[in-house]
C-alpha cells in the first residue's frame, strides 16, 4: 500500500528541545512520493482562494511557496529572518518562548491592494504567520488567506489568524 503524506512527516521527541516534539518534513520532501503528495495537498487546499501572489516564510516556507506559486502562475515574496534581505524592508518582532524574533520584508514586495498567500510548512502558536501578515497589511496588502503542510491544533494558532481564511493539509491534536 501506498504512504499517506503524514506517514512520509518524521516525529522526533525533544528536538530542538525537551518536550517539544518536532514535525521534519525533510523527509516528506527527499521522497518523490512525499513531496507530490505535499504539493497535491497544498493546491487542493487553496483552490477555492483567491489570490494575486504569494509570500512564503523562511526557510520552510519557501520550498512549499516556491512550488505552489509556479505551480499557479503566480510571484513568490520572501518573509526573512532579520538582515537577510539587501534592499529597504520594514520589519515585525513576535514572541518565542524566550525572547523574540524579528522578520522582515522588502518594502517594494507587495503593492497596495494585492492579494497574498502566506504559505508555511507547519502553524504552531501562529506568531510567525501572524507577523507575516501584519508585514503585509503594513505595505497596503490584502492577506487571501494562509496555508501550512501540518497544523498543530491544540496550540490554536487559527485564534491568531480569525481574520482569515487558514488551510492545512495534515493536522496533529496535540501540541
Ligand atoms: P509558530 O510561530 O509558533 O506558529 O511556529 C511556526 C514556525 O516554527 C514554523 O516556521 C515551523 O517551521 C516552526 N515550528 C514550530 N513548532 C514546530 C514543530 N513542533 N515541529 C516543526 N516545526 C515547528
Amino acid at each position: 500500500m501506498n504512504k499517506t503524506l503524514k506517514e512520509y512527516v518524521t516525529d522526533i521527541p525533544d528536538f530542538p528541545k525537551e518536550g517539544i516534539l518536532f514535525h521534519d518534513i525533510t523527509s516528506v520532501i527527499q521522497s518523490s512520493e512525499g513531496l507530490k503528495l505535499a504539493v497535491e495537498g497544498l493546491l487542493e487546499s487553496v483552490k477555492e482562494l483567491e489570490f494575486d501572489s504569494i509570500a512564503g516564510i523562511e526557510t520552510r516556507g519557501f520550498i512549499f511557496g516556491a512550488i505552489l506559486a509556479e505551480r499557479l502562475g503566480k510571484g513568490l515574496v520572501l518573509v526573512r529572518k532579520k538582515g537577510k534581505l539587501p534592499r529597504k524592508t520594514i520589519s515585525e518582532s513576535y514572541a518565542l518562548e524566550y525572547g523574540t524574533e524579528k522578520i522582515e520584508i522588502h518594502i517594494d514586495a507587495v503593492k497596495p491592494g494585492e492579494k497574498v498567500l502566506i504559505v508555511d510548512d507547519l502553524i504552531a502558536t501562529g506568531g510567525t504567520v501572524k507577523a507575516a501578515a501584519n508585514l503585509i497589511e503594513r505595505l497596503g496588502g490584502e492577506v487571501a488567506g494562509a496555508v501550512f503542510l501540518i497544523e498543530l491544533v491544540g496550540l490554536n494558532g487559527r485564534e491568531k489568524l480569525k481574520n482569515y481564511p487558514v488551510r492545512s493539509v495534515i493536522t496533529y491534536e496535540g501540541k
